[in-house]
């Protein structure tokens, strides 16, 4: 999982909007917008700006947090008026400096692009591009794969010849081209030099992906973004949430244009707005905010359903579990207490690319206040389980400073399937709901009880939004069954289970 964001200042032609103060340049707006993307990915970042007046790319990439990468003079270097940023997640290839987005390919025209997602059928595709169509890869990075295509089908185009210049058009056509050959999760954000700005959603939208406008004295400047949030920080208005499979190109005079190269039956992932998503953010016209508040709602109605035990205190984990957890205390008329504080210095850590990492994460990100926790029978709140590693420390450490009994309740039902689709748990063996029963699943974490909320809470909440619950139900919106990661999935499961027996 990743933000990504693309930004195109063109001559204004629209009426002056008069809130917030001016923005600044294109590379500028597109650092702040990622700087409300950084929940998102923590690996490293990216931009690329193209300035049309010297036809040249910029570029700076660095690993680490966007506040700490850039300095006050990049952004005089990054000129021209687009700009695509990009905060990496590593799912696919290594978090390493040379898998860093935006990728760039000089051929032809010169196109820049960045992804949000994960191919599922990365390793085969690029095998299939490398013999069939003699592309070498630089990277392990399945942005350039979906770069190298676009770039590819462009200079085919005629019969395998590229003539005139680049049109909307022809983008149109390689896009569909694109998308029939990629299969998995893409909100992608690239500039074609001289062409414009333009962006992707993949053919079910299972990633998120928004247009925003601000208009000034003498220009207009667009924002793509992963989240809203990134938008209405910068005082702009949200114009849309492109539609599945939509393909929409913005060129440097202001004309925006817009095609369908593929869309399908939507399937937003629903653990943005269980988890990945920030709070503040809307996405698909449904408040992230709101739907945990639901889904606490819900979760209270799950714990009443079963418990006969009376609870002394709700506590959330901090940060995505407080907002439920307010919800469920109120219905449930038990005191609210913050038992655990965060550290706000220590990197998400689900998010952290490697168990030991991870671990290490939980470890130091989480403070107790020790009077709230000390003889209470706390009814914990969190988001979800995924490996169980964090939810057994964070017991662990409740129970070690004296609470009477800790149970467990989960926003998001039990997580049994892989994701194939940009959220890093990808091996069946490795999740703890897959491979046990909830009262075995408790005892492994050390808690006394656990909750979960059900499917069709999820699509309560989310108003009946059309979603992806592959990770819950393994029904997944595309065909992963010749997909060699799919494949290998299995066998490590075949081996997990083998280790079990
Ligand atoms: S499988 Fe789960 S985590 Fe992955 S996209 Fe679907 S809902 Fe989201």
């Amino acid at each position: 999982m990743c933000g990504v964001a693309g930004v195109i200042q063109v001559p204004s032609t629209l009426a002056v909007c008069e809130i917030a103060a001016p923005l600044s340049s294109a590379s500028l707006v597109a650092y702040q917008a990622l700087l409300m993307l950084q929940h998102r990915g923590q690996d490293g970042v990216g931009m690329v700006s193209y300035d049309q007046e010297c036809g040249r790319f910029f570029e700076k990439k660095k690993l680490g947090l966007i506040a700490q990468a850039f300095e006050r003079d990049d952004f005089e270097r990054l000129s021209g008026a687009m700009a695509l940023a990009h905060t990496r997640y590593a799912t696919v290839g290594g978090d390493g400096m040379r898998d860093l987005q935006p990728m760039l390919a000089g051929v032809p025209f010169g196109v820049t692009l960045a992804h949000n997602g994960n191919l599922a059928n990365f390793f085969e595709l690029a095998d299939e591009i490398q013999s069939k169509y003699k592309i070498k890869f630089l990277t392990h990075n399945d942005a350039e794969v979906l770069l190298q295509l676009f770039c590819y089908f462009m200079s085919s185009t005629h019969q395998g010849k590229l003539t005139g210049n680049f049109s909307f058009e022809m983008a149109v056509s390689s896009m569909k081209q694109v998308v029939q050959h990629a299969n998995g999760s893409y909100s992608v954000v690239g500039i074609v030099a001289e062409g414009g700005l333009f962006a992707l959603r993949d053919p079910h939208g299972i990633r998120p992906l928004l247009l925003g406008r601000k208009v000034e004295d003498n220009r207009t400047t667009y924002l793509f973004a992963s989240e809203s949030s990134a938008i209405q920080f910068l005082g702009m208005e949200v114009i849309k949430n492109l539609a599945p499979g939509e393909f929409m190109l913005i060129t440097p005079d202001g004309q925006i244009m817009s095609a369908d190269v593929g869309g399908k039956e939507a399937a937003h992932c629903m653990f943005e707005w269980v988890y990945f998503a920030g709070a503040e953010s809307v996405l698909e016209g449904q408040c992230v905010y709101s739907a945990r508040l639901e889904l606490g709602r819900r979760l209270a109605k799950q714990v009443t359903k079963r418990s006969t035990d009376s609870f002394d205190v709700v506590m959330p984990v901090p940060d995505t579990g407080r907002t439920a957890a307010g919800a469920l205390a109120e219905c449930l008329k038990i005191p609210y207490r913050e038992g655990l504080l965060k550290n706000r210095y220590v990197q998400r850590s689900f998010i952290l690319n490697g168990q030991s990492k991870r671990e290490l994460a939980v470890g130091l990100k989480l403070i107790p206040i020790v009077s709230e926790i000390k003889g209470k029978r706390i009814l914990l709140v969190d988001d979800s389980i995924v490996r169980g590693t964090t939810s057994k420390k964070i017991v662990n450490l409740l129970k070690m400073h004296g609470a009477k009994s800790v149970s467990l309740a989960l926003t998001c039902p039990p997580i049994k399937h892989p994701c194939f689709y940009g959220i890093d748990f990808p091996v069946q063996g490795d999740l703890l709901m897959a491979n046990l029963s909830e009262s075995e699943a408790a005892r492994w974490i050390g808690a006394d009880e656990v909750f979960f909320t059900e499917c069709s809470d999820i699509d309560g909440a989310m108003n009946g939004l059309k979603l992806c619950k592959g990770c819950l139900t393994g029904e997944y919106p595309t065909n992963l069954k010749k997909c060699r990661s799919f494949a290998l999935q299995r066998g490590r499961v075949r081996e997990a289970e083998e280790k079990r027996v």
